[in-house]
């Protein structure tokens, strides 16, 4: 089983798995979880991947109220963050494992250094042979910039440490077919399992099966095995092991070095660019995307950012870092190459999304 080879192992928590119906964190539960780690986890590395901050946030400011405003929410997490990093802390100090709590917004993964810099600190929390309990900021996290369900959360970050494995334990078995049985194995994303999303949410979590098929999809370009499986039992690596119930979606075998797995699987686009039919063959003969090829674009981006690249009917030919900003393109877009530096006052690269820094759809 892929648990047991794995090194890396990220381990995803839906506050419904750490937090119970009363807002209590479920201290038993985790110990459970904890020393299944201690038993199969010799020698790999594991990330925990926590939700469970507004829930007990709410339940320590006796706040009962489901829906609440996003300003009282981040100071609710604020609230509730700490004693979940604590919860945490000190169940892992009685097993005399370190632990370190690591706070990500969107951008820490979205933007590419800031990307670099998350994977170093958990690098060196590896050394430190410290385990990092992860959530999102939500305490910073508007509605424009927010994860908002920390399946994609727990995702991005397999992919950023280059992770083997992502575990999401939840309160279901795994993906359910239309009969009600567990789909045992996912090598596509297609119509068909996309068509078994019902989107039900528990209490607390934000996520449903959407985010955490969003979840596969970047965990499948990123060669990261995921299992979704049930967390309400006790010992839950010990079931997965040895009853083998879960989902497992199987990745793409994939050639894509680091650089071009982290710009596959970001989030958005910042805006779009549209080509020409020729520029769009030379894409697909694996050349950059030249000023010339480009007919018009959508949306404001800084240089750096993530758009994606469309022909003229909207057909999603590639994702890329542009090397110009939206205004820049706009000004050449249609332009030789020679003609750039007339045009923008200075000189710069003639490409407007390099090779190296694109991947075909
Ligand atoms: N970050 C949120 C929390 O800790 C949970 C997000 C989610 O439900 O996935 O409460």
């Amino acid at each position: 089983m892929l648990v047991n080879n794995s090194k890396k192992i990220v381990i995803k928590l839906g506050s419904s798995t750490v937090v119970d119906g009363k807002g209590k964190f479920k201290k038993k539960w985790v110990t459970s979880l904890i020393k299944d780690i201690k038993k199969y986890g010799q020698g790999k590395n594991f990330v925990i991947v926590s939700s469970g901050a507004i829930a007990l946030g709410q339940k320590y400011l006796k706040i009962k109220k489901k829906r609440i405003k996003l300003e009282m929410s981040q100071a609710i997490a604020a609230v509730g963050q700490i004693h979940l990093a604590g919860e945490f802390q000190k169940l892992f100090d009685k097993f005399k494992i370190k632990s370190g709590q690591i706070l990500i917004s969107p951008d820490d993964t979205e933007q590419r250094n800031r990307a670099i810099n998350v994977r170093n600190t958990f690098d060196n929390l590896f050394k430190l042979k410290a385990i990092p309990v992860v959530n999102e900021n939500d305490t910073t996290a508007t509605a424009e910039i927010k994860y908002g369900d920390n399946d994609r959360l727990a995702a991005r970050v397999a992919q950023i440490i280059g992770a083997d494995t992502l575990v999401i334990f939840s309160d279901v078995d795994g993906l359910y077919d239309k009969s009600k049985n567990i789909v045992k194995t996912v090598y596509k994303l297609d119509e068909k399992i996309y068509s078994l999303t019902s989107n039900i949410k528990n209490k607390y979590g934000s996520g449903g099966i959407t985010t955490k098929l969003d979840a596969a999809k970047i965990c499948m370009h990123a060669g990261c095995n995921m299992f979704i499986a049930n967390g309400k039992k006790n010992n839950p690596l010990k079931a997965m092991l040895k009853y083998k119930i879960f989902t497992h979606f199987v990745p793409k075998i994939s050639s894509l070095d680091a650089r071009k797995r982290w710009i596959i699987s970001s989030l958005s686009s910042f805006g779009i660019i549209f080509i020409d039919d020729g520029a769009a063959k030379a894409l697909s003969n694996g050349k950059s995307l030249l000023a010339a090829g480009v007919l018009k674009i959508k949306g404001s981006f800084d240089k750096g950012e993530n758009v994606l690249i469309v022909d003229k009917d909207e057909n999603h030919l590639a994702r890329g870092l542009a090397s110009f900003n939206s205004k820049e393109i706009d000004k050449i877009k249609g332009k030789q190459s020679k003609e750039i530096e007339n045009t923008l006052g200075y000189f710069s690269k003639s490409e407007i999304i390099h090779k190296d820094n694109m991947v075909k759809l």
